[in-house]
């Protein structure tokens, strides 16, 4: 608990959380003096031959953060270089110390909670919730991965064999892993990947998305401090035109970590398998064109603050977040107007402050896709409400305002649209088949939800609908840690499942031991 334990007075106000708010704000608020400067991190230090990029602030453009080292395709072949040189001796580091960095790391992330929502909020854009979301779950990853890691590479399995033969089998890392993640959770999944190569035995070499490398290369240096030695865990920032690709080349690399969209996995797929040398596992987590369903029995102010959540929170820049909302038919009017209603009262701003509930999209590249989309849906669709958006906040950073279209089938979506724009779609009782055809013909199949509170509407929908994630009368998002792991099928990914019991194995090689005793 970031926060510690939940208490609440008399009044119902949580005075715990209240109480450690404030100073942690005004830490917080401290961090927002500071220049940062990070991105690749060669053997510890700060150091590449690419361009220095400025970074700036995504709800105020005019804002500097800090300076990028971004790293030169030679810069990735030398930290592959110093990653493969120090595999063995991480390698044969017993899983318990590996482990013990994790939980190393854990608390240190804890420790320094005020500048890396600082960094959240300055360099993502991510309001105060997200920011201590997504806290919350790189520590998460952290203390379940080291679990994991000691339970099922501590001892080797046992196996049978007949007298006088000894047969077992142990994990083992593979070589250097590669991880290659998004900047919507820019450290959660940053260091779930990284340390999930990590505790597997494996080094690692590391690219973050280019818009959020700072954060990625403070939690290296927590990395570092927290015992990892400094060459099994190399950054390389900068585009993926340049690094992603000189990483995806090198035969050295052993597997790879991918979160991000579907063309980008397939094109490391494609690199990985142009390559000689080892065949590498690739695991992929991509996007997602993800439905609720609504049928007449759901209760209607649930479905819709749970909607809301699943579309709009954190701009809706998810890759689990809702984009097609199934309502039947009988209640899709009043659906409409508690949305139109609640839609009304989002406020849209600065993510530092308590008062805002939804922070910008990530850069002009998104705005402006998500723009282009949303004129689209304007001449197709029917509107149904739009959030308001004060000029003044809009003129400061990328901001789109949460928007909700009725359109009369999914199949209108040629792509995922990775931000606050909800289609609603009607159907009749009759159609539900039809419902769950057009979610399936998707090809994607990420994250689902159910509202109904008839049992067997539920089961129904439930065991046809291919996803990797299904979410019955609740919201679609925020999988927890150890609780509900994450990831798809089809175009929406490969497994296994992010925070999930078998994510280890795939980071790991196997080795049996047979002794003629
Ligand atoms: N795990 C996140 C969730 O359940 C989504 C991860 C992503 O967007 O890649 O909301």
């Amino acid at each position: 608990e970031l926060f510690g334990e939940e208490r609440r007075n008399s009044a119902g106000v949580n005075i715990e959380i209240a109480s450690q708010w404030q100073p942690l704000k005004e830490q917080i608020n401290a961090m927002f003096e500071k220049q940062w400067k990070g991105g690749t991190i060669f053997n510890g230090a700060v150091e590449a031959s690419g361009p220095l990029q400025a970074v700036y602030c995504p709800y105020d453009r005019q804002r500097l953060v800090g300076q990028v080292q971004w790293a030169s395709a030679e810069d990735v072949t030398r930290a592959i270089d110093a990653a493969a040189e120090a595999f063995e001796a991480w390698n044969r580091t017993p899983v318990k110390d590996r482990a013990l960095c994790l939980e190393r790391m854990a608390d240190l992330m804890e420790t320094h909670r005020a500048e890396l929502i600082a960094l959240c909020h300055l360099e993502a854009g991510k309001i105060i919730e997200d920011s201590v979301d997504e806290i919350r779950e790189a520590v998460d990853f952290c203390r379940y991965y080291a679990q994991q890691a000691r339970q099922q590479f501590g001892e080797p399995m046992l196996m049978p064999g007949p007298t006088g033969e000894s047969n077992e089998l142990f994990l083992e890392g593979r070589g250097v892993f590669a991880c290659i993640s998004p900047w919507n959770f820019p450290l959660a999944i940053f260091i779930g990947q990284v340390v999930a190569a990590l505790v597997a035995g494996n080094s690692v070499v590391a690219k973050p998305a280019e818009q959020t490398s700072l954060i990625a290369s403070r939690a290296v240096e927590l990395l570092i401090e927290a015992g990892v030695p400094a060459a099994a865990i190399q950054l390389v920032a900068g585009e993926g035109a340049v690094v992603g690709n000189a990483i995806t080349a090198d035969e050295r690399i052993a597997g790879v970590a991918f979160t991000g969209s579907t063309d980008t996995a397939r094109r490391i797929n494609r690199a990985l398998a142009n390559r000689d040398g080892a065949i590498a596992p690739l695991i992929a987590e991509t996007g997602g064109q993800n439905a609720m369903i609504v049928d007449s029995t759901a209760l209607p102010e649930q479905v819709v603050k749970d909607a809301i959540e699943s579309a709009f929170k954190s701009a809706g820049q998810r890759c689990s977040a809702l984009r097609v909302l199934y309502v039947q038919e009988d209640i899709a009017p009043r659906i409409k107007e508690l949305l139109t209603g609640a839609m009304a009262e989002l406020s849209l701003g600065d993510p530092s402050l308590h008062a805002t509930d939804i922070g910008p999209v990530i850069d002009a590249r998104a705005q402006s896709m998500l723009q282009e989309h949303i004129a689209a849906m304007r001449e197709q669709g029917q509107l149904i409400a739009e959030a308001p958006l004060a000029p003044e906040v809009a003129e400061r950073g990328y901001f789109v305002a949460p928007i909700a279209f009725q359109i009369d089938s999914m199949n209108r979506l040629t792509k995922e649209n990775f931000g606050p724009v909800l289609h609603l779609v009607t159907y009749k009782a009759s159609e539900l088949d039809r419902v769950i055809e057009e979610i399936n013909g998707s090809g994607y199949g990420l994250t689902l939800g159910v509202h109904t509170r008839n049992e067997t509407t539920a089961q129904y929908i439930d065991s046809r609908v291919r996803v990797g994630n299904v979410y019955i009368n609740r919201n679609q998002i925020g999988a927890a840690v150890g609780v509900q792991p994450f990831g798809g099928q089809g175009l929406s990914g490969t497994g296994p499942k992010a925070g999930g019991p078998r994510y280890l194995f795939r980071f790991a090689t196997e080795r049996t031991r047979t002794i003629n005793t």
